[in-house]
C-alpha cells in the first residue's frame, strides 16, 4: 500500500461544529413547526425559499438523503419500494428514496414520537424533469397542492426570462397566500432574498478558495456546506450568517497555507452527483496522494458563478452593489431572477463540458473523475461530452458507473482498481 508524505499541515474546521448545532436547530423548527403555529412546505433543492420565508413557513425537505441513506438494507427497501410502484430506475435516483419513504411511512417522522408531519403544499424552484415529476408524485400520495416555479433548461440568453420568472413567481405567492391562509409579508421575502444572494455568494468564494494549493478543504467538507441549500434553508438570516463566518475560517486557512488533505500533490475533480451511501469513494485516491478538490456539480448547486468569454468562472456581485433595489414584492422577485437565472450554471445545459473545461484550469486540475450516475438525469446530461472534450484537452480522465442512492448499482471494487491505474500516472 502506498504511503502519503505529509507536505502540508491541516486542522479541523472551527466552524464545523456551528454547522452541527445550526443543522439541528433548523430540524427542530421544522419538527415543531406545528406547535409553534407556523405553516409548512415540502420543498428545498435549488431555491428561491425567500418565498416561504416571506410567509414564516418552515421547510421539510423533499430530499431525505440524510436520515434514510444511514442503513443500507433500509436504502434497498426504500428503493424496492418505489419499484413496486412503477418508480423505475430511469426516474430520480436521490427522489425515489423520498417516495420509498413516503410509500412505507417512513417520511416526515418526527423523531421520539409515531408522529408524522404532512405539509401544507409541495414548492419548488424546479430545474429538472426528474425533481418535478417526483414533487408531483408526492404531492399526489399526500392529497396536497403544488405550486412550481420553472427553471428552464439551457436558454441562450437568460434576461429575457426574467418576465417568465416575474410571472411564476407571483403566481405562486398568491397561490400560497390562498394555501397557508395568510398574506406574504413582503419585509420578510426582501430579507430572504437578501439571504440567499448572501448565501450562495460566501458558497462561491468557498468554492474559489478551493484554488489555493493546498486547497483549504477536501471536496467531502465543502460538500457537507452544500446541506443548507439542499434542505431549502438559505434564506434564513443565521444560514447566511453561517455561510460567511465559513468564507472567512476559509480563506484564513488559505492565508495560513492549511490545507483540507495534507498529502496533497495530485489535484482531482470529481464530478457528477456522488453514490451517497459510501464514505469511501472521496477519501480513496489520497492513499496516492490524490485529492478531490473541485467539482462542477456541487459548486454549482450551492454557488453562484458565470462564465466570461475567455471561459474563466467569475462570482458575481450582489445586486445591492449594482444599483439593484429591494424596496417592494416585485423588485425582490427581479433580484431572484437575477440570482437564479444567470448564475445558475445548470440551466446552461449545453454549456456543461465548456464549464468543466474551465473549472478544470481555473482550479489547476490535475486529473478528472466521472461518475456517471444512473439515477440521475439532471446532472448525468451531457456528461460524457463533457469527458470527450477533457480527453481533447489533453486531461487525464477516467468515469465509472453508479447510482446515487442505489448500492445495487455501484461496484465499488471497480472505482478502486480504476482509481488505482489511474494514479499511477503520478508515482
Ligand atoms: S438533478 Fe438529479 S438528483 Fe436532482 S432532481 Fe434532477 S434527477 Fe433528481
Amino acid at each position: 500500500m502506498p504511503v502519503t508524505d505529509v507536505l502540508y499541515p491541516t486542522r479541523p474546521m472551527d466552524c464545523f461544529s456551528k454547522m452541527k448545532e445550526l443543522r439541528r436547530k433548523v430540524a427542530w423548527d421544522t419538527w415543531n413547526s406545528r406547535e409553534n403555529g407556523r405553516p409548512l412546505a415540502l420543498s428545498g433543492e435549488v431555491g428561491a425559499t425567500a418565498i416561504l420565508g416571506a410567509f414564516d413557513a418552515e421547510i421539510l425537505p423533499s430530499m431525505p438523503t440524510g436520515r434514510e441513506m444511514r442503513d443500507l438494507d433500509w436504502v434497498v427497501k426504500l428503493n424496492e419500494a418505489a419499484e413496486t410502484k412503477g418508480y423505475g430506475r430511469d426516474c430520480c435516483a436521490t427522489l425515489r428514496i423520498a417516495l420509498g419513504a413516503h410509500f412505507l411511512g417512513t417520511f416526515g417522522l418526527i423523531p421520539g414520537k409515531e408522529e408524522r408531519l404532512k405539509p401544507d403544499v409541495v414548492f419548488s424552484l424546479a430545474l429538472c424533469q426528474g425533481q418535478m415529476k417526483a414533487h408531483q408524485s408526492y404531492a399526489d400520495h399526500m392529497g396536497i397542492p403544488t405550486t412550481h416555479i420553472e427553471l428552464p433548461y439551457s436558454h441562450p440568453r437568460p434576461a429575457e426570462l426574467t418576465d417568465y420568472f416575474l410571472a411564476q413567481s407571483h403566481d405562486a405567492i398568491e397561490h400560497l397566500e390562498k394555501v397557508f391562509g395568510r398574506p406574504c409579508d413582503d419585509e420578510k421575502l426582501i430579507e430572504g432574498v437578501r439571504n440567499e444572494w448572501r448565501s450562495r455568494l460566501a458558497m462561491a468564494r468557498i468554492a474559489e478558495a478551493q484554488k489555493a494549493v493546498p486547497a483549504p478543504l477536501k471536496l467531502k467538507n465543502f460538500i457537507s456546506f452544500v446541506v443548507f441549500e439542499w434542505r431549502g434553508w438559505n434564506h434564513r438570516a443565521e444560514v447566511a450568517d453561517f455561510y460567511e463566518m465559513a468564507q472567512a475560517e476559509v480563506e484564513e486557512r488559505v492565508r495560513e497555507g492549511i490545507a483540507g488533505f495534507g498529502g496533497e500533490k495530485v489535484r482531482l475533480l470529481h464530478e457528477g452527483v456522488l453514490p451517497w451511501f459510501s464514505n469511501q469513494v472521496l477519501r480513496y485516491p489520497e492513499k496516492y496522494g490524490g485529492t478531490y478538490v473541485a467539482s462542477w456539480t456541487h459548486f454549482t448547486n450551492s454557488g453562484a458563478f458565470y462564465q466570461d468569454e475567455e471561459g474563466h468562472w467569475r462570482v458575481p456581485s450582489p445586486p445591492w452593489e449594482r444599483g439593484l433595489e429591494l424596496k417592494d414584492r416585485d423588485s425582490a422577485l427581479r433580484c431572484l431572477a437575477d440570482l437564479y437565472l444567470p448564475n445558475l450554471m445548470n440551466n446552461f445545459v449545453m454549456e456543461r463540458p465548456d464549464h468543466r473545461l474551465g473549472l478544470a484550469r481555473d482550479w489547476n486540475v490535475d486529473g478528472a473523475v466521472y461518475a456517471l450516475d444512473r439515477g440521475c438525469i439532471g446532472m448525468a446530461t451531457v456528461l460524457l461530452e463533457s469527458v470527450i472534450l477533457f480527453k481533447d484537452a489533453g486531461i487525464p480522465v477516467i468515469n465509472y458507473e453508479m447510482c446515487c442512492t442505489n448500492p445495487a448499482d455501484f461496484d465499488e471494487g471497480y472505482y478502486q482498481t480504476s482509481i488505482d491505474a489511474f494514479m499511477d500516472r503520478w508515482r
